[in-house]
């Protein structure tokens, strides 16, 4: 666990025109292995850390929201350069624009962020082996089993919740 006080992360596009620091360490980490992460990842999973809107610093560029369908069927808002599409972070409906779930693989660290928990494993790709000792379900969770108490709290705060 990083200190409170020094976290910071940077990322950044591909092309780099959009670039962006987070201030905070994040919420939660989720490895979804979901079918729709994979068709927008390309890949097998996506890797996200989930941090507070203003936690998440433009340092360059003007990143665009694109409204993307999502599996809740809710629609999601992909936050991309503008220059070279690359996708940075996405808001889904849940949190809403209060919490934004970075793209890990986009910060220039990505090795510091790595799961909480690996969701939708009901549909992850049969080849991809998760480790031991890292929670897995196969679908989604109630966030008070897994989350931090401290990231419990930060999140209600940032909701306005009780
Ligand atoms: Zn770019
Ligand atoms: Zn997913």
């Amino acid at each position: 666990m990083t200190n409170e006080t020094d976290f910071a992360l940077e990322g950044h596009c591909t092309c780099g025109a959009v670039r962006y620091r987070m201030t905070r360490r994040p919420l939660f980490v989720h490895c979804c292995h979901c079918r729709w992460c994979q068709r927008e990842t390309g890949a097998s999973f996506a890797l996200n850390a989930m941090s507070e809107a203003d936690r998440v610093v433009v340092l360059a560029g003007m990143p665009e929201v694109v409204h993307t369908p999502s599996l809740s069927g809710k629609g999601q808002k992909i936050t991309r350069c503008p220059v070279c599409r690359v996708a940075l972070w996405s808001n889904y409906s849940g949190a809403g624009d209060a919490v934004r779930f970075v793209r890990v693989g986009t910060l220039d660290e990505p090795d510091r962020l790595p799961p909480d928990i690996h969701i939708f494993t009901a549909s992850k790709q049969p080849w991809v082996v998760l480790p031991p000792g890292t929670p897995a379900v196969p679908e989604y969770y109630d966030r008070n089993d897994y989350w931090p108490a401290e990231s419990l709290a930060r999140r209600r705060t940032l909701l306005g919740e009780r």
